[in-house]
């Protein structure tokens, strides 16, 4: 290696040390989106939303939006191929940042192993994930809730959103434990007040 490439990657190494990679995870309406904005200003980190980022091509009517609709408004994920590529897209765009808040990504193993090799590129990896608990009743409460406001169809129809759930049980579960394996998943409560669940989630991300 050459003394510039040498000198380049101790630098790298360095400023990567500081940045933090957290996953919130949690089944939809468990509040990911709302604590995560909290995080990213605390933090300096940048939210990663997937589900936003489908709204925003859905909302612009791209051909990408137009192959992840008909997913969304069945309740059902979108293809890993799809996904994966627009996520890796989006965290290429910020080199420098502090790091990432992951919400609503990985919801399947093949996510995860990308994440983890994506990350890994850059000598980084998932520092913690960090699920919040909350039941099935008070998500479709919270949910149809959401839906009066929202204009999001997969909020507005129950069936859809009990969908959701089972989507969530069968397939985005079993990467809690996929990162529990490597000992970086914790769980937390998620009902109690914004400020509450944002007090808990500060303490463990100060810790990492
Ligand atoms: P969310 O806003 O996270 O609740 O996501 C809304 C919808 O977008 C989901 O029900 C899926 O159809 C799709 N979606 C969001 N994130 C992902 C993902 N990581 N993998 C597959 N589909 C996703």
């Amino acid at each position: 290696m050459g003394f510039i490439k040498i000198i380049k990657s101790i630098l790298g190494i360095r400023m990567k040390k500081g940045r933090k990679n957290v996953i919130l995870f949690g089944p939809p309406g468990s509040g990911k989106g709302t604590q995560a904005k909290q995080l990213e200003k605390k933090f300096g980190l940048i939210q990663v939303s997937t589900g936003d980022l489908f709204r925003y091509e859905l909302g612009n009517n791209t051909p990408l939006g137009q192959k992840a609709r008909s997913y969304m408004d069945k309740g059902q994920l979108v293809p890993d191929e799809i996904t994966i590529g627009m996520l890796k897209n989006k965290i290429d765009q910020y080199p420098d940042c502090g790091g990432f808040i992951f919400d609503g990504f990985p919801r399947t193993i093949p996510q995860a192993e990308a994440l983890d090799n994506l990350l890994s590129d850059g000598e980084e990896q998932v520092d913690q994930l960090i699920s919040l608990k909350v039941d099935d009743d008070e998500i479709v409460r919270r949910l149809l809730e959401r839906g009066k406001t929202s204009g999001r169809a997969d909020d507005a129809n129950e069936e859809v959103i009990r969908k959701r759930i089972e989507v969530y049980k069968a397939e985005t579960a079993p990467v809690y434990a996929y990162y529990d394996k490597k000992s970086l998943s914790v769980e937390i409560e998620g009902i109690g007040s914004i400020e509450e669940i944002n007090d808990r989630l500060n303490a463990l991300i100060d810790s990492i």
